[in-house]
């Protein structure tokens, strides 16, 4: 699940787990539809590496 939040200005993404084990993706909609792109696929690439059952505190925001 992916959805385009006004997130703060710094911010351009988050990736959080939900109960369930599905992930669900926030990308900051002030950021550019380029940015987003790559935002988008930044926070894809840590969940292909299961990088959040390794590292809780990547579940931590994305700062520019
Ligand atoms: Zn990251």
């Amino acid at each position: 699940m992916v959805r385009y939040l006004d997130l703060p200005t710094r911010t351009r993404g988050v990736t959080v787990e939900d109960d369930n084990g599905f992930f669900n993706i926030y990308i900051n909609s002030k950021l550019s539809v380029e940015m987003q792109k790559e935002a988008l696929e930044h926070e894809l690439r840590h969940i292909q590496r299961n990088d959040f059952a390794t590292d809780v505190s990547l579940l931590a925001a994305e700062l520019s």
